[in-house]
């Protein structure tokens, strides 16, 4: 899920995010972080990869997209890829060339609209439509031996955002973003919700879920 900074990023920081992103942001990526580094200290080669799941094509989630891009699936939503096209605030140099597949939302059990796709069509496993910092963005719900295991993307930057109910610093949708954070309040406070992951929070490490 996501595939953060590319390499390029510390070689060449202008390159990679052009000259205006690169006037309004810097990406910053230790060695041995990026997703190419990650797979290789795991053995696991990209075209071994069932599923790339882009939840919103930010640039920090797209940019090492094309260090994975030899996976055998590579998705995103319809009305995210459409809405990347549209709108300000993407870079599109970071998909160029990259074989990306969209999909629809239907009705699934969960989320703020009840809207999402259900990725292997028996429950395990749902891309949640949870828009707000992005037209089409998903966080993931993940069926564990114990209950879900949410993947929030950037619905909110850490547990205290949808505890107290702080938007995310970029929004397309305040309203949206508020209702996406609120499904994801009601969510935690379920007695099969294991965990709930923020992409940017910093004081997650890496660990196994089970
Ligand atoms: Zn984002």
């Amino acid at each position: 899920m996501d595939t953060g900074w590319h390499e390029e990023i510390r070689l060449n920081q202008k390159k990679h995010l052009g000259r205006l992103a690169y006037s309004m942001f810097r990406g910053d990526l230790p060695e041995g972080d990026s997703i190419a580094e990650k797979l290789h200290s795991l053995g696991i080669k990209s075209e071994d990869l069932d599923f790339v799941i882009l939840t919103h094509l930010h640039s920090d989630h797209v940019s090492g997209l094309k260090h994975v891009q030899d996976a055998k699936r590579i998705l995103t939503s319809e009305i995210e890829w459409k809405a990347a096209h549209r709108r300000m605030g993407y870079i599109k140099s970071m998909w160029q060339g990259v074989a990306i597949e969209t999909f629809h939302f239907t009705d699934i059990p969960h989320g703020p609209n009840h809207q999402g796709y259900d990725l292997f069509g028996d429950g395990s496993l749902y891309l949640v439509h949870t828009p707000g910092h992005t037209d089409g963005m998903v966080a993931v719900l993940v069926k564990m031996q114990k209950g879900w295991l949410v993947l929030a993307s950037d619905v909110g930057y850490s547990e205290r955002s949808w505890e107290e109910i702080i938007l995310p610093g970029i929004t397309t949708d305040k309203q949206a973003a508020c209702r996406s954070l609120k499904w994801l309040k009601e969510f935690s406070k379920r007695d099969d919700c294991i965990r709930i992951l923020a992409n940017h929070d910093p004081a997650i490490t890496p660990g196994i879920i089970e």
